[in-house]
Formats: structure tokens, C-alpha cells, sequence
């Protein structure tokens, strides 16, 4: 692309500033707009060590931005899902066939810090404390909020990494209909804390994430480097016990986790604290029928397509989209046409990957300590290794391969149906009938 080779990013969060660093070590003269203040010297919003499970597209990304090594640095291997069920011993399952299909708990802040840093390294100008408010679409001058000033700036082409709630969005719409429509989960998240222990280390198996599930609700937590863990707990909004409107402050979490997560208790010694001082999160799913505007604007990441955090990969997608708008831009004859390729490769993988996040949750809270889920679950590992590169477990498509998500779907929900017909009425492996699984199999997926 010649002459247009000039890009204005809005939000310097995790997919805006990596976004900077793929165009400005491609020679793009690029600026970041950021609403909230320079983290390295604020320090990062809300203060608390939230974390993020990076994956292998995550990875990929931070690799074509050769952030990989400066991020891994700080992250913890997650070997598995460490169940721990209210009655019978806790245990790892494993996510992959060994150590070299694990994911990583990363700080969001330490991560977004060291994007930002690179960024700056390759030329990106990141513009801290400025908050898109309003866009000229015609004369192309965006508006932002600077402390207490209006200022203007002129811009080639807008990206809208800013978020959920993106304002990019919002003055999108006011010239053209995106066709948005937000589907709010009935269930929100609170996150707690376990610190380390008296002698500095971590209080539980650091290489895992570990689950508590319980049906309608559920704890996890994730590792931090500083040795804590990051606990949130997932529970309906409203509704039967327990929920967030019974369960309202410290006392009354209190009584949950004495009842449900006894456990736990010992770990969080500032439950009640935490519970009062911690907000409830809410979650949604954000569907778009057009991500772009003509040469004038795209949206990427949340802005695009937020989605309920259960799979993991909201991050690891929004990396994805970068990756795939870096290489766009480069080959395409112009910014327009470059956005509307970008949206038609990307728009089919995020509604996929949305669908399979809200199926994961139902997994994580009440089929993983569930036994045909897990003798499904065995049966998925034994054709893997009967059936090497054409039965991928859709765990290991979705984390540890770069296949389409719109793929991943579909032949998770073929595999499924595999599952689900060879182990009908059993208890074990031992009766199953391997000849016609293994031409169910050959018959329904080629190899990958
Ligand atoms: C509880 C929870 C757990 C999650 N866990 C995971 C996980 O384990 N793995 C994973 O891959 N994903 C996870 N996610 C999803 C992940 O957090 C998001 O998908 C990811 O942050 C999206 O990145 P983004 O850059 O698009 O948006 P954001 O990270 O939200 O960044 C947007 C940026 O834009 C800025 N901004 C907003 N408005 C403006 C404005 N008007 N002007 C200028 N700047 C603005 C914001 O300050 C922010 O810096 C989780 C999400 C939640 C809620």
C-alpha cells in the first residue's frame, strides 16, 4: 500500500498496542490513543493482579511481534484443569498429550506494559490519557478527551481497539447501521485473591488451573509469578441459590465458601474484605454484522466481537485479529479493501469462537467432574492416538492449534457426536465397539 501507509489506533489495551507494533515494524507510521493514563508510570487500572490464559494463537501473535520471550518470562505454565469436587479427592487433567501442549497465566497489566513498550521501541506513538469522543467521519478528524481539553487530530484511517464498549463503535453507528446486538450472560464473575504462602511460595499446585466446579456455579483460579493466585467466582446474577443478589456482601460469602468451597477458606484469608471491596463483573457476547466503514474505520478484538470469557480466548483471538489486519494492510491495494478482507476471514472465526466460549462454561461448572463426560473425554484421547492428526481433541484445536475457529467448530460438534454414540450406556472403554468408531472416524473427517 503506498501513500496510505499512516494508521490511528484507538486503545492502547492489549490488541491496540500489539496491533502498533506489527504495523510499526512494518514501516507504518502509527498512533495510539489511550484513555487511561501511562501504566508504567500510573501503574495499571484497578491495582489488582488480574490474569489472562494465553494460548497458542495468543502465542503466535506475540511471536510475529517478538514479544514472546519478554512475556513468557512472566507467566506460568497451566498444565491442566486442577478439579477440585466438593466431596472426593482434587486431581489434574491434563490439556494435552504432555508439556508441549500447556497454556500460560499472564499478569494483564505486566502484559500490556511490555506491548506498550515495544510498540514505542519500533516508532508507535502512544498517546496516554486521551479518550476518543466524538469522529468526523467526513473531514476525518477524531475528538479526544485530553485532562480537561478538547483536541482534534486529523487521521488517515481509524482502528477501534478500545474495548467492549468501544467509542468507535458508537460514532460508527451513528453514520451507518452495524446491525450490534449484545447478549448479556444471567451470570457474573467477583474475583478474589489467594496470596502466597508464610514462606513466599504458592499455597496450591502452581501449574494448573484450578476449578472448583458446582453445577450452576464455580471458583477458578490462576496463577500469578508473584506467587498468588487470581480466584473469580462465576454465579448467576439472580435466581436460585446461590446467586449475587442472595449472596451481597462478605458475610454472606462467607457462609457460601464455609458450605461450598470449604477448601478455599483457609487459602483466601480476605474473603469477606475482597468480596465487599470487588465489584460484580458483568459478561456478553457482542454481535456485529459489519466490523469496517468503507476506508474509514475498522473495529478488531472486544470492540468487534466481545465474548464470555470461558474458553480463554477472548485475548487469544483479539491477537489473532492483528495479525490477520497487519497482513491485510500489506497486501491489499488499499485501506478499504484491506478492512473488508479482514472482516471477511475474521467475522465467521469470532461468531465461532463466541459459540464455543458459551458452551465451555456449561463444561467447566458441571461436566468436568461429571463421569460420562469423563469417560467421553478418555475416549477422545484414545482416538487421538488411533487416529493421529485426524481426531484433534477440541480442546487441543481450539488452544494449542491455529485451524479456523469456524473449523474447530464444526468438527468439535462431528466429534461430539462420536462421542456421545460410542460410549451410550457405558462405564468403561472396555465395551466399546472400536470398528465402528474407527469408521465413524475415517468416514467423517479428513485429516487436518
Ligand atoms: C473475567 C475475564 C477473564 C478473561 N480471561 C481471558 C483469558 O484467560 N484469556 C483470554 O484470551 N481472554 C480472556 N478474557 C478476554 C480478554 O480480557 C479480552 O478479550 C481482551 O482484553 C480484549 O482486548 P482488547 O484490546 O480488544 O480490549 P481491552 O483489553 O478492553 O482494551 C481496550 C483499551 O481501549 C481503551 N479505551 C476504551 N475506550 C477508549 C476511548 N474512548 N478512547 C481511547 N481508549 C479507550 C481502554 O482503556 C483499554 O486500554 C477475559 C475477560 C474477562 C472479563
Amino acid at each position: 500500500m503506498g501513500a496510505e501507509r499512516e494508521i490511528t489506533i484507538i486503545g492502547g489495551g492489549l490488541a491496540g498496542a500489539l496491533l502498533a507494533i506489527l504495523l510499526a515494524r512494518r514501516g507504518w507510521s502509527v498512533d495510539v490513543f489511550e484513555r487511561r493514563g501511562d501504566p508504567r508510570v500510573d501503574g495499571y487500572a484497578g491495582g489488582r493482579s488480574i490474569n489472562l490464559a494465553l494460548a497458542e494463537r495468543g502465542l503466535h501473535a506475540l511471536r510475529q511481534a517478538g514479544a514472546d520471550d519478554a512475556v513468557l518470562q512472566q507467566a506460568v505454565m497451566m498444565r491442566g484443569r486442577y478439579v477440585h469436587p466438593l466431596q472426593g479427592e482434587p486431581g489434574l487433567q491434563r490439556y494435552g498429550r504432555d508439556d508441549s501442549e500447556v497454556i500460560w497465566s499472564i499478569n494483564r497489566g505486566e502484559l500490556n506494559i511490555v506491548l506498550l513498550t515495544i510498540a514505542e521501541s519500533h516508532g508507535a506513538r502512544v498517546h496516554f490519557d486521551h479518550a476518543l469522543e466524538r469522529v468526523d467521519f467526513i473531514d476525518r478528524i477524531a475528538t479526544f478527551r485530553h485532562h480537561e481539553q478538547q483536541v482534534k487530530r486529523p487521521f488517515q484511517a481509524l482502528v477501534g481497539a478500545d474495548g467492549a464498549g468501544s467509542t468507535l463503535r458508537a460514532e460508527m453507528a451513528k453514520v451507518q447501521p452495524l446491525g450490534e446486538r449484545t447478549e448479556w450472560l444471567d451470570h457474573g464473575y467477583k474475583e478474589l485473591e489467594i496470596p502466597p504462602a508464610a514462606d513466599g511460595g504458592f499455597r496450591i499446585e502452581p501449574n494448573a488451573l484450578h476449578i472448583w466446579p458446582r453445577g450452576h456455579y464455580m471458583c477458578i483460579a490462576l496463577p500469578n509469578d508473584e506467587r498468588t493466585f487470581t480466584v473469580t467466582l462465576f454465579m448467576p446474577h439472580a435466581g436460585s441459590y446461590p446467586s449475587f443478589e442472595q449472596v451481597q456482601n462478605g458475610d454472606d460469602a462467607m457462609a457460601l465458601f464455609q458450605a461450598q468451597f470449604p477448601d478455599t477458606l483457609p487459602l483466601i484469608p480476605a474473603l469477606r474484605h475482597d468480596y465487599d471491596a470487588n465489584p460484580v463483573g458483568s459478561l456478553a457476547t457482542l454481535y456485529l454484522d459489519h466490523w469496517h466503514m468503507g476506508s474509514h474505520a475498522v473495529l478488531l478484538g472486544d470492540a468487534a466481537h466481545a465474548m464470555v470469557p470461558f474458553h480463554g480466548q477472548g485475548m487469544n483471538c483479539a491477537f489473532e485479529d492483528c495479525v490477520a489486519l497487519a497482513e491485510h494492510l500489506e497486501r491489499a491495494p488499499a485501506l478499504g479493501d484491506a478492512f473488508a478482507a479482514f472482516e471477511a476471514e475474521r467475522k465467521p472465526n469470532a461468531e465461532a469462537i463466541q459459540k464455543m466460549a458459551l458452551e465451555n462454561y456449561i463444561e467447566m461448572r458441571d461436566k468436568v467432574d461429571d463421569a460420562e463426560f469423563l469417560l467421553q473425554r478418555q475416549l477422545e484421547l484414545a482416538l487421538q492416538e488411533r487416529h493421529p492428526g485426524r481426531f484433534v481433541p477440541h480442546y487441543a484445536m481450539v488452544t494449542f492449534m491455529r485451524i479456523p475457529y469456524a473449523t474447530a467448530l464444526h468438527r468439535s460438534e462431528v466429534q461430539r457426536g462420536i462421542l456421545v454414540d460410542a460410549t451410550r450406556g457405558l462405564v468403561s472403554l472396555d465395551d466399546v465397539d472400536w470398528a465402528a468408531v474407527d469408521a465413524a472416524v475415517v468416514a467423517n473427517l479428513e485429516p487436518l
